[in-house]
Order: C-alpha cells, then sequence, then structure tokens
C-alpha cells in the first residue's frame, strides 16, 4: 500500500506550518493582515490535516461483504470506490488535489497527478 502521499502531503503542510510560525516571530509588530495571514495559515494547515485523515487508505478484502473484487483493493475510506472497477482507488482525487500545489517540489510523484 502506498501511503507516501499522506507523508508527502504532512511534510508539505508542516513547511506551512513553520512558514507561519516564523512569520508571526519574525514579524512581531507586523500590520493586522500579517496576524490575519498568521490565522489563515494555521487554519489552512489544520482543516488540511483532517481532511488528509478523512481520505486514509483502507484495503478491501476479497468475500461475501465486499463481492465485487476478487483482490485485495485498495480504496479511500471516505470517497465511493469506482463501481465494476477492479483497480486500486487510491489516492483518491481529494488527495491528488492537495498535493497539486507541490507538484514541482522534489518528492512529488507524476502518478499523483489528478486523474
Ligand atoms: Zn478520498
Amino acid at each position: 500500500m502506498s501511503t507516501d502521499l499522506i507523508a508527502f502531503l504532512k511534510a508539505r503542510l508542516d513547511d506551512g506550518w513553520r512558514t507561519a510560525t516564523f512569520l508571526r516571530h519574525g514579524l512581531p509588530d507586523a500590520p493586522s493582515e500579517q496576524t490575519f495571514s498568521y490565522d489563515f495559515l494555521l487554519a489552512d494547515v489544520a482543516a488540511k490535516r483532517k481532511i488528509i485523515d478523512l481520505h486514509a487508505p483502507v484495503v478491501l478484502r476479497p468475500g461475501a461483504e465486499h463481492g465485487l473484487v476478487d483482490r485485495d483493493r485498495v480504496v479511500c475510506r471516505s470517497c465511493e470506490p469506482e463501481r465494476g472497477g477492479l483497480g486500486d482507488a487510491w489516492p483518491c482525487q481529494t488527495l491528488r488535489l492537495l498535493a497539486l500545489p507541490w507538484a514541482d517540489h522534489p518528492d512529488f510523484k507524476a502518478t499523483w497527478r489528478p486523474q
């Protein structure tokens, strides 16, 4: 199971968190727009971390409960798997779109681009 997209996204969000902290403490007399930007960045990072958790991978195993699969299949825990598809359905479009702003990052994989 490939969970490196989650690690990648969390590392980029950690970068954003450190940047926001630097902006706040590096500019103690910053105008109100800076404070707003700091609060926004922290709220943005917190929300994206929750989105990542909601779209974690799960494995569907063959059996009566998932009669349509004949082998283990990796899908998103929140997104509806494609009906009739036999391939893995993770990472989902939501995670791919979250990662897209970092498409130029050296650790970004071309296979993560939205489909
Ligand atoms: Zn999803």
